[in-house]
């Protein structure tokens, strides 16, 4: 029986976990490999090194059930580490449900969000093999904060391409990208072949997440070996980082003395949704457990839920490698949605692959449904989510519910992947009625998936 009194449910220091957890070791199927953009063989780690240090490379393709966490790393993470896992409790008392709601809170980090879990062995293992300089891209800045703060614990400097329209509409994650001594540009920018051709087509271009991605890799590939690049989401080794949360979240719930029935995170490139249920799901694959997983994206950029499974580029020119995944296509510019961290084309091969087996499930919401669901939970919990996170606690809230009107007691646990203090104007949006639900945009991404590269 779960207990009765507590709110958070607290690790100590040391029971930080000694090692991440990869998920490929117990894939009843082996991921299908990156192919080469150019030959469409499949990428080797030659092909790799101008952009990754070797360690990363072999984390990539690994198939070993732990990989230890390097002490230095785990000294960082104590700042903010282990994070609390706290039991909604005035949430389920507003709601009228038997549903247990739990939460792990990511917003504890520095830069107030999971991403610093993978920045911080990112740079890490860049230091480690002498790198001195990693470029990377943004969108609406948690990922080129979270690096910046890597940066400058570990003494690599970075540069960040930054879409533009978050670059002009949330000025304050780019002074945060300043305020750790790091570089930032608005994409596309005229420093890059990339951003160069996007600009002599149209001149006012607001930038795309896969438009910073191709000037961050560009930048990195003709350094001649002097500067790597970063990516915050999607690829293997990111989304095996960020499964220290649910290493603690297993801890926590068996503190708790409970178990999730299911378990939700918000899925832009999938790394915070991995982190928090790849954990579970080795539970289901090892032990039979019957949990379930929920995938949850905007309305308006509809990767898993309306993308096609096929091979893809990562970025919008065609310079990263071809990932199989749920794509939009790559040179589909979603809309402008409030939830910044969630406007990508594509998602994360394993998590793509894992929904095509029916492992996770996906759903989608309009963004004003979503801030009302963030509303409803900041004025019973007291924190005020990102809106991407507001995803996760939509269909938390919809479980819940769904739980009352069938008189269940459904175990529900999602990712608090980040507070949204930096997003108030986006609540400012929704509060004075401004904010738009973009309909699901099917000529675009039809137009888009018409230059999805051949692949046999
Ligand atoms: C970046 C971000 C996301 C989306 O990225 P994933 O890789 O899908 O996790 C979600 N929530 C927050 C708070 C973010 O900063």
């Amino acid at each position: 029986m779960p207990d009765n009194q507590h709110i958070k449910y607290l690790l100590s220091e040391d029971e930080i976990p000694r090692a991440w957890y990869n998920i490929m070791a117990d894939m009843p199927n082996p991921p299908l490999p990156v192919l080469h953009p150019g030959t469409k063989q499949p990428v080797t780690p030659a092909d790799l090194a101008p952009l990754f240090p070797q360690a990363l490379i072999m984390q990539e393709v690994s198939t070993e059930r732990y990989i230890e966490i390097p002490e230095p790393i785990r000294q960082v993470y104590r700042q903010w580490r282990p994070s609390p896992l706290y039991r909604a409790r005035r949430l389920e008392k507003a709601l009228d449900t038997p549903a247990r709601i739990y939460y792990k809170y990511e917003g504890v980090s520095p830069v107030g969000s999971h991403k610093a879990n993978t920045s911080v062995a990112q740079v890490f293992y860049n230091q480690q093999e002498g790198v001195k300089k990693i470029s990377t891209e943004t969108g609406a800045g948690q990922w080129g904060s979270a690096l910046a703060m890597a940066g400058t614990l570990f003494g690599v400097d970075i540069e960040v391409f930054m879409v533009k329209i978050s670059y002009q509409q949330k000025p304050y994650r780019r002074s945060m990208i300043q305020a750790y001594g790091a570089t930032v540009h608005a994409s596309p920018t005229d420093l890059t072949d990339a951003g160069r051709s996007i600009l002599a087509k149209d001149p006012e271009n607001q930038g795309s997440l896969g438009i910073a991605i191709s000037e961050a890799v560009e930048v990195a590939a003709k350094s001649g070996g002097t500067i790597k690049y970063s990516l915050g989401s999607v690829l293997n080794h990111v989304l095996m980082h960020q499964t220290v949360i649910g290493e603690e979240a297993l801890l926590q719930m068996a503190q708790a003395d409970d178990y999730p029935d299911v378990v939700i995170g918000c899925a832009g490139g999938g790394s915070n949704l991995a982190g928090l249920v790849f954990p579970f799901i080795g539970e289901n694959f090892r032990k039979g457990t019957k949990t379930r997983f929920l995938a949850i994206e905007p309305m308006s950029c509809p990767s898993l839920t309306k993308g096609t499974y096929a091979y893809d580029f990562g970025d919008t020119i065609g310079m990263t490698p071809l990932l199989k995944m749920h794509t939009l296509g790559h040179d589909f510019i979603p809309p402008g949605i409030h939830a910044g961290g969630l406007r990508y084309h594509g998602m994360s091969p394993l998590v793509s692959q894992l929904h095509a087996e029916g492992v996770i499930e996906a759903r989608a919401y309009h963004q004003n449904a979503i801030f009302e669901a963030a509303t409803i939970f900041a004025r019973n919990e007291g924190i005020i989510p990102a809106p991407e996170t507001a995803h996760a606690i939509k269909a938390a809230l919809d479980e819940a519910l769904e739980a009352k009107a069938a008189g269940q007691e459904r175990v529900i646990l999602f990712n608090l992947s980040g507070h949204g203090h930096f997003d108030m104007q986006a609540y400012d949006a929704y509060f004075s009625g401004k904010l738009q639900d973009y309909e699901y945009p099917a000529a675009a991404i039809e137009e888009a998936q018409k230059k999805l590269p051949q692949v046999v």
